[in-house]
């Protein structure tokens, strides 16, 4: 399957390239019988939707550590800043040496992902709310992530990590799928180049994207390109991506939408007609009402931009930042 990405400069879809984007995954949410039960969690929104644009690479990190499946349960215990792994039914059976070393060569290897699922309430892969025990048997207040999604995030900050549950909320679904895919465009247009341009130009495509999640981080982010000499390409380029995918973590709201929408109407102000412009308008104050969602009037104005706007506004990657036929923002 081909990755579609936005509109080119005559307004049609384009291919940019013929892989899918790798992501890495719990492999109990692929349907693998690997968990202690012997059994899987498989996620069909990963297998039947996402699989179509990603391409998972599972891995188990409590089979990878040679514990066997079926299994007794596992918990964390301890210290919250640095919990150890126990069997639920023999807490003095202290297994996180296994288990670490389990993982710790495959987690050199993932460099080339673009974004990881990983299984919900799960002491290894949970991303958040994991509890830990404490020698009274009573969890602590403290909850954590699994160890091997701890130690993944730990090892690459940026990289978009979800868990497969919260997948099910449409704003968080979004803004893990617009991160990987922003991540991915980064990574493979930007990150390999000596090039100073793609820097710019890369911007120059992500700029209302990023007004839509943070204004702060979109001024920052203008002014670290205007003082571009003062640093190398490569730190300039590292300090660039740890802004957007730091300014992406946060969900856009209902309000900065409308902001970034009416930004892009005003490109419309000498090639339309008042009366349409009005409309747009209007469109847009439904959607900050909540009568339609986000997917109206982006496409209105896409529409009328695509005919009359500038290239600059065509390329905006804000119109369609992961393929439109995921259906994202119908559900915003
Ligand atoms: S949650 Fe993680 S450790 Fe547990 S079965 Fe799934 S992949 Fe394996």
């Amino acid at each position: 399957m081909k990755i579609m990405t936005p509109q080119n400069t005559d307004g049609q879809t384009t291919e940019t390239s013929e892989r899918r984007i790798s992501v890495g995954i719990s492999s109990c949410l692929l349907g693998d019988n690997v968990r202690f039960n012997g059994g899987h969690s498989h996620s069909s929104y990963c297998t039947k939707t996402l699989s179509q644009y990603f391409q998972f690479e599972k891995f188990c990190p409590e089979v990878a550590a040679g514990f066997s499946t079926p299994r007794p349960t596992l918990r964390l215990i301890g210290d919250p800043n640095a919990p150890k792994m126990v069997y639920t039914k023999d807490s003095d059976t202290d297994v996180t040496e296994t288990f670490v070393e389990g993982y710790r060569e495959h987690l050199t290897t993932l460099d080339h992902l673009d974004g990881y699922i990983v299984m919900k309430n799960s002491p290894s892969c949970g991303m958040e709310r994991i509890k830990i025990y404490q020698e009274n048997g009573h969890p602590h207040m403290q909850r954590t992530a699994g160890l091997f999604t701890q130690a993944l995030m730990d090892k690459y900050p940026l990289l978009p990590v979800e868990e497969d549950g919260r997948l099910n909320d449409p704003a968080l679904r979004e803004n893990f799928i617009l991160r990987v895919f922003a991540h991915h465009e980064f990574r493979h247009q930007v990150a390999t180049s000596d090039n100073f341009h793609d820097l710019l130009q890369f911007h120059s495509r992500y700029k209302y994207l990023v007004m839509a999640h943070s204004q702060s981080a979109y001024k920052n982010i203008g002014r670290l390109l205007s003082n571009a000499k003062k640093q190398p390409l490569h730190t300039l380029k590292e300090i660039y991506f740890a802004e957007l995918m730091q300014a992406f973590k946060q969900p856009a709201s209902r309000k900065n939408h409308c902001n970034v929408l009416m930004h892009l109407l005003g490109y419309l102000k000498r090639s339309v007609s008042g009366g349409i412009r009005q409309d747009i308008e209007s469109v847009i104050h439904q959607y900050r009402r909540g009568e339609v969602t986000l997917i109206t009037p982006v496409t209105l104005l896409r529409h009328y931009l695509n005919q009359y706007g500038s290239e600059y506004v065509k390329s905006q990657r804000y119109f369609e930042p992961y393929p439109a036929a995921l259906g994202i923002r119908s559900n915003l």
